[in-house]
């Protein structure tokens, strides 16, 4: 893959040398033939093929043949569960079930399958290469596994793969989901790119305009393509893919995630950390992406009516219950919320005085922000075009988050801790009056006139 940016050695514009994690990405139709070719550029003798039953059906057994055709041997191990999950038990078997003879390991899959072999290939020094079965997520470039120990998800550094294949007549079988899963991943880069500059801005974080012009291209080519997604049109599936390859790529570019990740991706962390605390329904992570996207592309529009006040925001700023704080945050996220306490505590992002000095730049810079999301950011119009086109959810209550589900549970929580009452989204007289029997000391409403109506 050419990133047309300069690469290894030599200094970039920003300054930085730029490090691409992967030696290469290989993709188009039927470039899987090209895997003993590969391996041979590693010296590679014998494989240790990773799949699961699925993606083993999908593209392993295509894997096996292709390295019996080349020449190479290998020992193959395939997950017997339905619903693979990237714990200590799979990278247990995984572990228990390598070959030594095996000088390099060929992961056959998505996320889960990536995620496991990347701790496997860190383990045992082997040469790492990923045959992709789907185009859903960014993560084929990335260094790190997210993965669930001792109950708790977390990120663990593990190994880029050396080589990351995509093969489009595999990559177009995915399931549908999964593809436009792989599409609302890239969506995500227009509020990320978008707050990458802001951030630059504001705080004088790192910033290289090449790494962005690379995600912008990416995304436009998907962009461009999306209408052959729904019929897995092979350009609409290699541009995703690449895109998302690119994804990764720019992160190690970068040497942090701004490219590749805003606050959508908080959105649909924190759907993942409900899920995980509350069993509340979560859904592929591009999907989430996509509708977190057009959410923060709604607020953002609604940003450009405001100009700064600063007597409003300093009110704010003292009126900030970091206690409070805390105690939502834990009813809302359970044991996930200690992270980003402990978070805070080391960084005081909300103290009086890192509020007042972020407000003071906000306003000497609005102009220059609204500019950038200007030029940044679709319409949230054009967005809901494109998810309508490629038949993808918009909103959380789609797909099973709505804020009925988190009403009720933050209630229980509150109740169960003693707390004072504080009931979200009380939209329509049913829930204003709930929330009066149940004691609320707080409500908010995205539309008041309910609550209006029923307080005066
Ligand atoms: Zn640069
Ligand atoms: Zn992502």
């Amino acid at each position: 893959m050419d990133y047309g940016i300069v690469v290894n050695n030599q200094k970039c514009a920003c300054g930085k040398v730029h490090a691409a994690g992967i030696d290469d990405c290989i993709s188009g139709k039927g470039v899987l033939a090209k895997l003993p070719e590969i391996i041979g550029r590693y010296n590679g003798k014998k494989a240790f093929v990773v799949a699961d039953k699925n993606t083993f059906a999908a593209a392993g057994e295509k894997v096996c043949a292709v390295l019996e055709s080349g020449g190479i041997a290998y020992t193959k191990h395939i997950f017997n569960s339905d619903a693979l999950e990237p714990n200590e038990a799979a990278v247990g078997a995984a572990v228990l079930h390598f070959d030594k003879a095996c000088d390099i390991i060929v992961g056959v899959g998505s996320g889960v399958i990536n995620d496991i072999c990347k701790i496997l290939a860190n383990l045992t020094e082997r040469t790492y290469i990923i045959v992709a079965t789907a185009p859903s997520m960014d993560g084929y470039a990335s260094a790190t596994s997210s993965m669930t120990r001792d109950g708790l998800k977390i990120s663990l550094p593990s190994k880029c793969a050396n080589v990351v294949i995509g093969d489009v007549d595999i990559l177009k079988e995915a399931p549908l989901h999964m593809l436009k899963s792989g599409l609302g991943d890239m969506l995500a880069k227009y509020v990320s790119i978008c707050e990458w500059r802001i951030a630059n801005l504001v705080t004088g974080e790192y910033y290289c305009e090449k790494i962005a012009d690379l995600i912008r291209s990416a995304l436009k080519k998907c962009v461009e393509n999306a209408d052959g997604l729904l019929e897995r049109k092979e350009e609409a599936v290699q541009a995703v893919f690449e895109g998302l390859v690119l994804g990764g790529v720019a992160m190690n570019f970068a040497g942090l995630s701004r490219p590749a990740s805003g606050v959508e991706h908080y959105f649909s962390h924190i759907w993942d950390m409900r899920g995980e605390a509350f069993n509340t329904p979560v859904d592929l992570h591009g999907i989430q992406c996509a509708i977190g996207t057009l959410t923060a592309v709604k607020l953002y529009e609604k940003l450009k009516a405001y100009a700064p006040n600063r007597e409003k925001a300093m009110a704010y700023v003292k009126g900030f219950d970091y206690a409070a704080w805390k105690k939502t945050l834990s009813a809302y996220l359970g044991k996930a919320a200690d992270a980003m306490i402990a978070l805070e505590e080391k960084e005081q992002k909300y103290s009086v005085e890192s509020h007042k000095d972020r407000f003071e730049i906000l306003c000497a810079s609005w102009d220059a922000i609204l500019k950038i999301i200007g030029e940044e950011l679709p319409s949230s119009a054009e967005l809901e075009a494109l998810l309508d086109k490629i038949e993808a959810p918009k909103a959380p209550a789609e797909i099973g988050i709505s804020m009925a589900i988190a009403k009720s549970e933050v209630f229980d929580i509150y109740a169960k801790k003693g707390l004072p009452m504080h009931l979200y989204c009380a939209d329509t007289e049913e829930d204003v009056q709930f929330c009066i029997e149940k004691g609320a000391s707080l409500i908010t409403a995205n539309d008041p006139s309910a609550l209006l109506k029923l307080l005066r």
